[in-house]
């Protein structure tokens, strides 16, 4: 089949944009896996559950339209996400569907375990990550946020705070815990421009 390419790493680090640009600079169907568990952190929050309750009967019926909803990005929903993604039965119910999404045609896939778990012989492994103030002024730009506006410092220490949270337990967790695959390849993204990390990433995936 074609080729699968992981990109794995912490909260706003880019993995999105880079991994939308390689997919078609390379041609291949892209999957942010990040919606997948935001869409069960989403659906566990509007049954008025705690998402640290067991929500995988949530992740066995995902539905294209839960994945579509314009309402995945707020931050309650990360937070949601992240607590429904520790629990094991949740990230087993939907290691099928991101198998299945890569298919024969390959596919570009992000999030925190694709090259260690879902795809541990990926074609190839991509680890991107930035610092947590780089990270946190990307998510602040990127949510509309306006950095003139007299309490942006605030906001931004705010997100950064809400980042390293996530990070902890996404790197804590017994299951699928976000780390490193021994054979990726690391790119530092605080002052690389988003160019420069496709460029990086085409010459990794290339080789
Ligand atoms: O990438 P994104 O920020 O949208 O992911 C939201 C949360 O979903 C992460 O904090 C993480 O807990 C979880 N996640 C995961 N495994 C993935 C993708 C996301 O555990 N492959």
């Amino acid at each position: 089949g074609g080729p699968v390419i992981a990109v794995d790493g912490p909260a706003a680090a880019g993995k999105g944009t880079l991994a939308k640009r390689l997919a078609q600079a390379l041609s291949l169907p892209y999957l942010d896996t990040g919606l997948l568990y935001r869409a069960v952190g989403r659906l566990a929050l509007d049954a008025g559950q705690d998402p640290a309750a067991p929500a995988e009967a949530f992740a066995q019926k995902l539905s294209p339209e839960d994945l579509a909803r314009r309402d995945l990005r707020a931050p309650e929903v990360a937070q949601a996400a992240s607590k429904v993604a520790a629990q094991p039965a949740v990230r087993q119910a939907l290691v099928e569907t991101q198998r299945r999404f890569a298919g024969e045609r390959g596919a570009v896939l992000d999030g925190r375990d694709i090259g260690t778990v879902i795809f541990p012989d990926a074609d190839v492994k991509l680890f991107i990550t930035a610092s947590p103030a780089t990270r946190a002024l990307r998510r602040f730009l990127q949510l509309g946020g306006d950095q003139s506006a007299p309490n942006a410092q605030a906001q931004v220490a705010e997100m950064e705070e809400a980042l390293k949270v996530r990070d902890a337990a996404d790197s804590g967790r017994k299951t699928a815990p976000l780390q490193v695959a021994a054979d990726a390849q690391v790119i530092e993204t605080d002052t690389l421009s988003a160019e420069d990390v496709l460029a990086q990433a085409l010459a990794f995936a290339r080789r």
